[in-house]
């Protein structure tokens, strides 16, 4: 059976480059009747954040892109968080050792330090661990562990030749010997570093295709070695292009905007962001830029994934999701969604066909849920008169106070009140925009709005002949 995983650390906020992954592995898994893992790397004690797994979690059950084996959701290979499968990766680390394959290294910290210090005053670059222990005999290396000498367990990466690495979208990637470090497998502590880490429990999984961000392509040499060492099937490597800042570099918090939940706070809709993720890299066969995640499980293709670094622009999502609030969403779905927002700013929400009239009349001119707010302010509370539309109804408080007796009487729909207007207008030889300009400055305090007929019927007939009387 394929089976994909994700392995986030948990260090941090939830990243958007996450989610991206998760969209690949599990469009993959799931086109091929597989299961998409998503693993906890935890080991990394320094930069652990207990919160930051239960966050993630969150996140991609909010995005909807729920993982079928998980820490909550468990599975045959459990356990998924990788500090509680640490006895195996110590176990490969003894056979390894045993085999020959890796060895002990008993430097300290600071040997290291001091030898990388020596390198770069000599202006050599520092080319990794020197292999120091390398050839000590078994005798002398069990004799030093044994009396208690702290060690770490080190792969032993050939000397020469190259190693050959075949990914699916870049083909065969060579890695020269000389460019490969003896890396730690195990530390001094006894915790397994990520390469041994993630390469057993992949193994333990029966992970089939890694499927991950083209930062670990380097990796992947030392990744393949482990794997040959323990006799291990090899998965397919598929290194994905990284996600990138406008300016083309990688994806960062310094330059972009990277937390998931922040773009959840904002108002992006779950959907739009995984459209959006799919047009990273991706395009539809027939270029449609709709689409959601049943589509990508028809026509996604690694052909039709380029590697060019796709950039991840914070103006295009809130345009896509725009075009998710006024072309893909329901009303009703655009009501549901804003009302939070409209809560929080304290609107008294209690007539829900007014509601409903609001969302539908600014539908057209909020792109974030965020904005909903600001935007129907005018309908929940007094209005805050702007300079301009100021300036306008004193040009226009006698159209006002004229217009006001004829809407008086009238049914407060505007093929009622629109002939109403245009005939004032005509008999007073007055500009239509004369007219309309005030009523609109008195109604909502801006000049802007949405057109006179949904803003005169979302406001409902008392509250505009308040604020017309007002002005007056
Ligand atoms: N723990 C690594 C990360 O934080 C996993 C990398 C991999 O997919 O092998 O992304």
């Amino acid at each position: 059976m394929i089976k994909t995983r994700i392995a986030p650390s948990p260090t941090g906020d939830p990243h958007v480059g996450t989610i991206y992954q998760a969209l690949f592995n599990r469009v993959f898994a799931h086109q091929n009747n597989g299961k998409f893992i998503l693993r906890i790397e935890d080991t990394d004690r320094t930069r652990f954040n207990p919160e930051s797994q239960r966050r993630l979690l969150e996140m991609l059950d909010w995005v909807g892109l729920p993982a079928d084996e998980s820490p909550t959701v468990g599975g045959p290979a459990g356990s998924y968080i990788q500090t509680e499968r640490v006895a195996n990766h110590q176990k490969y680390a003894a056979q390894m050792l045993e085999a020959g394959t890796a060895y002990r290294a008993f430097d300290t910290s600071a040997e290291l330090e001091e030898r990388r210090k020596i390198a770069e005053a000599a202006k050599a670059s520092y080319r990794g661990y020197d292999r120091r222990d390398r050839d000590l005999s078994k005798a002398e290396s069990d004799d030093q562990a044994a009396n208690g000498e702290p060690f770490v367990i080190r792969i032993k990466a050939p000397l020469e030749g190259e190693v050959i690495v075949q990914d699916r979208l870049r083909g065969a990637v060579t890695f020269k010997a000389t460019e490969l470090d003896d890396k730690v497998l195990l530390k001094a502590d006894g915790f397994p570093t990520y390469h041994l880490a993630a390469m057993s429990d992949d193994h333990d999984m029966g992970v089939t295709h890694v499927i991950r961000a083209e930062e670990w392509l380097t990796s992947t040499p030392i990744h393949k070695l482990i794997i040959q060492a323990m006799g291990w099937q090899e998965p397919e490597w598929i290194h994905t292009p990284l996600l990138r800042n406008p300016d083309k570099s990688k994806l960062s918090k310094r330059k972009s905007n990277t937390s998931v939940e922040s773009y959840k706070d904002m108002g992006i809709t779950p959907e739009a962001l995984v459209n959006y993720l799919g047009m990273m890299a991706f395009s539809m066969p027939d270029g449609r830029e709709l689409f959601n995640f049943t589509d990508l499980l028809e026509h996604f293709t690694w052909e039709r994934v380029s590697l060019g670094g796709p950039v991840f622009d914070i103006g295009k999502l809130t345009w896509l999701n725009g075009r998710y609030i006024r072309e893909v969403l329901t009303l009703e779905d655009v009501v549901v969604r804003a009302k939070p927002y409209l809560e929080q700013a304290g609107y008294d929400l209690s007539d829900t066909a007014k509601l409903t009239r609001v969302i539908d009349a600014l539908r057209p001119r909020f792109d974030t849920f965020s904005e909903v707010a600001e935007k129907a302010s005018y309908f929940y509370q007094d209005i805050v008169l702007e300079d301009k539309a100021k300036a306008k109804l004193e040009e226009g408080r006698g159209h006002l106070a004229s217009l006001l007796p004829l809407l008086e009487p009238v049914a407060w729909t505007w093929d009622v009140i629109e002939p109403i207007i245009k005939g004032y207008a005509e008999n007073a030889g007055a500009k239509l925009g004369a007219v309309m300009q005030p009523i609109r400055a008195a109604l909502t305090g801006k000049l802007e709005s949405p057109g006179m007929g949904e803003l005169l019927e979302a406001l409902g007939k008392e509250l505009c002949l308040t604020r017309i009387k007002n002005a007056v």
